[in-house]
């Protein structure tokens, strides 16, 4: 059996021509598949009974099952879903004035390994297919009150987009599909740990917006806490950028978390300055959420204005961003972390 919302529209185009049906079938199947987000196949109640009846013997729409919701002081929403092989993921709304943004995972875990991230410290399991990560949407415009709109789509969660690449474009596909979830491709973000290849391509195939989580001005030190620089080191990474199509008013958001007396002095904070030269960007300073066993700590708020103002000097456009839901663990992958250790004293619907 294979899961109808694994289908992007041009590929339910090639499905219904594959079954001898009229494309217009493709529309209507995927109209109901994204917009009215139908669960079942026999929900699709204007599709006629005995086409429904043939779609059920081969397809079924698979979602995910949120397990728990858990809402921080600040209003970001987390949840915890569990995917069709008893994997799972987390997916944080956050609210902010004038936006309402939902950040999904693109893997159950990660294979990156970044050494301040929990995510990265409890593995890799598999890429999400195109189905989960329609259905991260889907649950979260479940939960939604009367009149709430999702304004932004960021990949940010857990996993590395760009090593799932081919379900990450299907999944823009559809997020950007007028048909599907309408979202403008200027409302969509993909950030990536520094991919090289992955970001190349992606310049080339979406027309989006690309975040990249630097967090070290040297080989060395991002090494150290982001292994994956070993593969695509920094000259590789920051000539990708360099070269990144950026189209409109689009910039590139360079991701900084700041890391105790690693990666958060002003020496690198006036390296970091030179080493965005010439790339039309703005940074997110990051304070660090501390989670149970990390090896590190969150730099003080008079280190991180310090090196906010440097980078200011340096004629750059800086946000601090609030470490939004740090009561509830918010950061990429800690959702779960919490969750695994509080079911294994609670039953499962108790644990938020
Ligand atoms: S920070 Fe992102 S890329 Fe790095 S280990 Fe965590 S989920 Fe993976």
């Amino acid at each position: 059996m294979k899961n109808l919302r694994d289908f992007t529209h041009p590929e339910l185009v090639g499905l219904m021509a594959a079954m001898g049906e009229k494309p217009y079938r493709a529309e209507q199947v995927y109209n109901w598949l994204f917009h009215r987000r139908a669960d079942r196949i026999d929900a699709m109640t204007d599709i006629a009974k005995s086409f429904r009846e043939r779609l059920k013997k081969d397809f079924y729409i698979g979602g995910i099952k949120i397990l728990g919701v858990k809402k921080s002081s600040d209003g970001t929403g987390k949840f915890l879903s569990l995917l069709e092989d008893g994997s799972k993921i987390e997916s944080v709304l956050i609210p902010e004035t004038d936006r309402l943004t939902l950040c999904v995972s693109t893997q159950a875990g990660c294979a990156l390994g970044c050494r301040f991230c929990m995510t990265g410290a409890s593995g890799f399991t598999r890429d999400l297919t195109l189905a989960e990560l329609a259905g991260e949407v889907i649950a979260a415009i479940s939960m939604l009150d009367e009149g709430e709109r999702i304004t932004n789509v960021v990949l940010m969660g857990m996993g590395e987009p760009l090593a799932n690449y081919g379900n990450v474009l299907r999944f823009i596909n559809v997020l950007t599909d007028g048909k599907g979830f309408g979202f403008s491709h200027n409302r969509i973000t993909v950030s990536t740990a520094g991919l090289v290849p992955g970001i190349r391509r992606l310049g080339i195939d979406a027309n989006v917006n690309l975040a990249v989580s630097l967090n070290a001005t040297t080989d060395g030190t991002r090494s150290r806490i982001m292994p994956i620089n070993r593969k695509y080191p920094m000259d590789d990474l920051i000539g990708a950028l360099k070269s990144y199509p950026l189209h409109g008013k689009k910039n590139i958001t360079i991701e900084y978390v700041l890391l105790k007396d690693v990666n958060d002095t002003l020496e690198d904070a006036r390296r970091l300055t030179r080493l965005l030269k010439g790339i039309r960007c703005k940074i997110n300073l990051i304070p660090f959420n501390p989670f149970p066993g990390a090896a590190y700590e969150r730099s003080s708020d008079e280190r991180a204005a310090a090196f906010g103002k440097v980078l200011l000097d340096g004629g750059y456009n800086v946000f601090t961003r609030q470490s939004k839901g740090a009561d509830i663990l918010a950061a990429c992958g800690q959702l779960r972390g919490r969750y695994e250790e509080e079911a294994s004293k609670e039953k499962p619907d108790d644990a938020f």
